[in-house]
């Protein structure tokens, strides 16, 4: 079934002969594409800080908080720009924190990995795959196979998505209503058009268009309940304070974005592998209260983890 979404791409192709694999072309393609990945990142940086407070994402350049000037182009450079000014304003010496830098780099680097991973493999990670016989980025990228870009750009998307949740929330904010919606509806636009965006199906017997649909709906609600789950597991819920509300609401986002991305079978992986990282952060962390790491952080990790060994996943798990 997977195949035969694929097929138009494949028959267009059957005539073509494979280009020889290029290993600077590759390089250059995913640093290119890391790059990308570290100014979403800047980008994400500055949509978590202000989209909480209704400020305007693009209308008012980055400033200093302290000083308010404008930062230079040159200075904006992700993680780069952090390093060459040592962390601190080139006006007044305010101290920038790292997180501005450690998200850039998070970013790009998932990004990068997943380029070699899933987009030059013609997505090799995914149950199912290979999809498409051509590897490389001059056969995926510069000789578009439109499937495997879509495939690694909905993938990214996840990420950023997720991204922005966790860093909401790792400042103890509430997140907007309307990012989940902005989400949801690009996971349920992207599940209508592209059902192939779900390689591993859940287990209701539908038309492969409706049930794309129906997996996004499904992935959605059951990974919101077992991040509910999980949260009031953890010791922070119990009591429901203010603050703790906000993170339920922002865990109960971050798990309904990567479920509806992923489908139902993929978030009953994800809440596995994230359970674990939740309990690896939970026995590194003591003293959660002096230093609050969000719960979100292991999800992001759990999910990149998922679609970078997907395959090898849904074939060690009976599911
Ligand atoms: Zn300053």
């Amino acid at each position: 079934m997977l195949r035969h979404a694929w097929h138009k791409g494949a028959v267009r192709r059957q005539q073509e002969e494979p280009l020889t694999a290029n290993f600077p072309i590759d390089l250059a393609t995913a640093l290119w594409l890391g790059f990308t990945g570290a100014c979403i990142g800047s980008f994400l940086n500055v949509v978590a800080y202000r989209m909480p407070l209704g400020m305007s994402i693009v209308w008012k350049p980055s400033h200093c908080p302290r000083c308010q000037h404008t930062i230079r182009a040159r200075d904006n450079v992700p993680v780069l720009g952090w390093l060459w000014l040592r962390g601190k304003c080139r006006d007044c010496a305010e101290p920038i924190s790292p997180r501005y830098a450690i998200v850039e780099a998070m970013m790009g680097a998932a990004f990068f990995v997943l380029a070699y991973v899933e987009l030059f493999s013609g997505g090799a990670n995914l149950p199912g795959g290979p999809i498409l016989p051509w590897t490389g980025a001059l056969d995926n990228v510069w000789n578009p196979l439109w499937p495997v870009i879509g495939v690694y750009a909905y993938h990214c998307t996840l990420l950023s998505f997720l991204m922005c949740v966790a860093l909401i929330d790792q400042d103890r904010r509430r997140v907007p209503l309307r990012l989940l919606l902005f989400a949801g509806v690009v996971a349920i636009c992207c599940a209508a058009t592209f059902e192939f965006l779900y390689p591993l199906r859940g287990w209701t017997g539908l038309s492969s268009n409706v049930q794309a649909i129906v997996d996004a709906g499904v992935g959605a609600f059951t990974a919101s309940l077992f991040g509910l789950t999980i949260v009031l597991l953890g010791a922070t819920a119990l009591r429901l304070s203010e603050q703790a509300k906000r993170h339920v609401h922002a865990t109960n986002c971050g798990t309904a974005i990567a479920g509806g991305f992923l489908g139902l079978k993929a978030a009953l992986v994800l809440w596995l592998l994230w359970g674990i990282g939740v309990a690896v952060v939970r026995l590194r962390n003591k003293k959660p209260e002096r230093q609050y790491l969000s719960i979100l952080w292991p999800l992001w990790f759990a999910s990149l983890g998922l679609v970078l060994f997907w395959q090898q996943i849904a074939d060690f798990l009976p599911l």
